[in-house]
């Protein structure tokens, strides 16, 4: 277990048997179902069978042209034959997520499958609230977690956010079939490590900032646990994993860290927790020069969150050390052609109050964002 700087419940570790104070309500919210494993997608019918019929299949053209047959054979050999599909979802928007509620609802679908990346199955989950249909969702890569929300991310047709949409029910069932996601293109992988590896240090500042001031929601003990075991197996494992799909194996290493990324590292959604990390990435991305992808940027905001905590040199070059192996960025230079003018803005908008940065157990202002990316870049030799 890494050594946090911040215990879960505040400043110090309570001695055994004594009752952690806390005024508010923990709250977990999980999928029903997570099956993982080798050729899982070829077992769909027989999950789906027991949640309705006429299943509807939302995904992106890629996803469906690479899982849709396999799908279509278990659901018809389980009785429960696709009854539509529309594979052309290129953005999560109300539009889509209406089309394919109305399409559902024409075809008297029982049940909403979501295939592909983020946004297949964020339209996938939203439709199949908005018509109180059960919905399974299979991933088809790891750069995403949100096949395990109980949210769906809508924005625009030019990708503009719109709003997160909360479920009413979280998804029936997850299904993560191994060879598929793990034998995605490697940089999926790379980019849900990174997005992942941030909650093991997240949730701790969370947990202990919303203990802190006695918020009414707070991080469940079981949530905060498995969050940091996820952080745990992706620096044992994650840079064998990173070989073996390289190497196209599916091998014990590689299915742990599909684990983290898919079942633990979103582990207990309703209890909040993104912190500075995320914080970090949404003022990074307002400069234009940076070029990475979320999680990339996110493993980058992990790193200056460490050195916001004041963390020791060893625990931070521990975490870049790992960032090196993984080929996820460990300075604002790995980030793309950053203008260093641009970077107070950037740590201006990490600290904006509506956005997670506040989820601190202590203020956090725009000069210590700079000191820590400035800290987070001495470090690194990358
Ligand atoms: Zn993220």
């Amino acid at each position: 277990m890494p050594d946090h700087a911040i215990a879960p419940w505040g400043e110090s570790r309570p001695r055994e048997g004594c009752p952690v104070p806390s005024k508010g309500f923990r709250k977990v919210v999980l999928p029903s179902r997570y099956v993982q494993g080798r050729r899982a997608i070829d077992s769909i019918g027989s999950y789906a069978a027991d949640l309705g019929s006429r299943p509807f299949v939302v995904a992106g053209r890629r996803a469906f042209a690479a899982v849709g047959s396999r799908m279509g054979a278990s659901l018809e050999a389980a009785g429960v034959p696709m009854v539509g599909h529309d594979d052309s979802v290129t953005e999560c928007t109300h539009a889509k997520i209406d089309s394919v509620r109305s399409r559902a609802e024409e075809l008297k679908a029982g049940l909403v499958i979501g295939a592909g990346g983020g946004k297949a199955v964020d339209t996938a989950k939203a439709a199949a609230d908005r018509a109180s249909l059960p919905v399974i969702t299979v991933p088809t890569q790891c750069a995403t977690n949100a096949d395990q929300m109980a949210d769906a991310v809508i924005f625009t047709e030019e990708h503009q956010f719109v709003k997160d949409h909360y479920l009413e029910r979280p998804p029936a069932l997850v299904l993560v079939d191994t060879e598929v996601v793990g034998l995605a293109p490697v940089k999926y992988l790379v980019q849900g490590m990174g997005d992942a590896v941030a909650s093991g240090v997240e949730k701790p500042a969370y947990a202990a900032a919303m203990r802190a001031r006695g918020a009414d929601q707070l991080a469940a003990t079981a949530a905060l646990e498995i969050n940091m075991k996820c952080y745990d197996i992706l620096m044992a494992h994650g840079a064998e994993a990173k070989r073996d799909s390289q190497r196209r194996e599916i091998t014990e290493a590689l299915e742990a860290v599909i684990e983290a990324i898919k079942l633990m590292s979103g582990f207990g959604f309703g209890g909040g927790g993104c912190a500075p990390a995320h914080a970090i990435h949404n003022g990074l991305i307002t400069m234009p020069g940076v070029k990475k992808k979320h999680g990339e940027i996110v493993a980058y905001g992990t790193l200056v969150q460490m050195a916001l905590e004041d963390r020791s040199d060893g625990e931070i070059l521990r975490l870049m050390q790992w960032c090196y192996e993984i080929g996820l960025p460990t300075s604002t230079a790995d980030l793309g052609d950053i203008e260093a003018s641009e970077l107070p803005s950037a740590a201006e908008r990490a600290c904006n109050p509506s956005d997670t940065m506040s989820n601190m157990p202590f203020s956090v202002t725009p000069e210590m964002v700079m000191n820590a990316v400035a800290r987070v870049d001495g470090l690194s030799h990358g």
